[in-house]
């Protein structure tokens, strides 16, 4: 069985979680901080805060850029279903716009259409790694006096028009679930050049704790910890952290392994005409954190009866990319909300296998199954 996805972890991550656990320091502590230290580094921002997943960071996000009850927040329904939860935490209201159909992303001219005077911000999604055109939303979101926020959760790794995601706008949010291209088990961070948003948010992820750990466990005199406002344990651990370092330090040559990968798929799966592949249009650098192919409709399996084929012959494939306005926590909410393009894009869409190493071998037998099954 050919799996769709698998973490690259080595004996050097597992030695770094060692270390930290005979330490005896094994929460937010010295590897957090040095992990955001090299995180902000690699990406070129001035700042970043770890948090214990992309949805906490998110959720930290939403609460700095000051979105509350009644706002509106313009975001994809195409997506993993906490990009949506993340503004309902605040009381705020998920405006879903389309995507593009050939790259998935946040379409700006339906984007725009959705704005109304309650509009507050975009939260934009680079979808499965590919960054959106995020120059194109900051001029809307100038235009109309909203807030940038990005979910990155999929790009770490990934670069636009030159400069890595992360570095671009003020509120940039990263996961490290298995899933993603780096991971720390679970973990977030959420990047910004904005000091007072990385005060803020280092405050909300502890309890909104007036003195941090550190500080109390190094003082010569004794010091009593407020409690600023109420505030959340968005923490992430010193297990974790190290094993992010170890993680980032990798991550550019598992992004080129990666693209290596997508070549030859996008080679030698270019001439099935039933077939859409993903494009990378010049300026735009994907970690290709998924793979996903459009099945079209003279395709002559249905994308379900070609996921089937796929798995009887032994190689994983799950649907494209979600949509949340159809699940059912947002059916109520949604009712009466048609998005074509949107549901068109996750019903013809499938990822198939991409990680690291994967064998030629593998990545050969992926090329003629789906060449076997799609030519007949
Ligand atoms: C994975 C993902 C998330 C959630 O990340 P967690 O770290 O699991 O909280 C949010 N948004 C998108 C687009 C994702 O792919």
């Amino acid at each position: 069985m050919i799996p769709i996805a698998k973490p690259y972890l080595n004996q050097e991550d597992a030695q770094a979680a060692y270390d930290v656990i005979m330490s005896g320091w094994i929460t937010q502590g010295p590897r957090v901080q040095e992990f955001e230290e090299k995180f902000a580094a690699y990406t070129g921002a001035k700042h970043a805060v770890a948090v214990s997943n992309c949805t906490t960071g998110l959720h930290l996000a939403m609460i700095v850029a000051g979105i509350g009850s009644g706002d509106e927040v313009i975001c994809p329904s195409m997506s993993y279903i906490a990009t949506a939860n993340s503004i309902m935490y605040v009381g705020a209201k998920p405006v879903f716009a389309e995507v593009h159909p050939e790259t998935y992303n946040l379409d700006v001219a339906d984007a725009e259409q959705r704005i109304t005077s309650k509009t507050k911000a975009i939260l934009l999604v680079h979808q499965i790694g590919m960054p959106a055109d995020i120059d194109a939303f900051r001029a809307l979101c100038d235009k109309h006096n909203l807030v940038l926020i990005e979910d990155a959760a999929c790009a770490a790794g990934s670069s636009y028009k030159g400069k890595k995601i992360g570095s671009h706008s003020d509120l940039v949010c990263f996961s490290f679930h298995p899933r993603k291209v780096i991971s720390t088990g679970d973990g977030g961070m959420v990047t910004t050049n904005n000091e007072a948003f990385s005060e803020r948010m280092k405050l909300l992820r502890q309890h909104g704790m007036s003195v941090n750990a550190g500080a109390r466990h190094g003082a010569t005199k004794i010091i009593f910890e407020d409690h600023l406002e109420v505030a959340y344990n968005y923490r992430m651990t010193d297990i974790q952290a190290a094993v992010g370092i170890k993680q980032l330090e990798k991550l550019d040559w598992i992004v080129e392994e990666r693209r290596t990968i997508a070549k030859r798929y996008l080679t030698e799966l270019a001439d099935i005409a039933c077939i859409r592949l993903p494009k990378e249009e010049s300026g735009y650098f994907t970690n290709w954190q998924s793979f996903s192919i459009y099945i079209k409709p003279e395709a002559p399996l249905s994308r379900n009866e070609l996921m089937q084929a796929l798995l009887d012959n032994g190689v994983a494939s799950r649907r494209g990319v979600m949509t949340s306005h159809r699940e059912t926590a947002y059916k109520d909410y949604c009712k009466g909300l048609s998005l074509p393009q949107t549901e068109d894009a996750c019903d013809r869409s499938i990822i198939i296998p991409l990680f690291v190493p994967m064998s030629s071998e593998d990545i050969t037998a992926v090329i003629q199954m789906l060449r076997s099954l799609l030519f007949s």
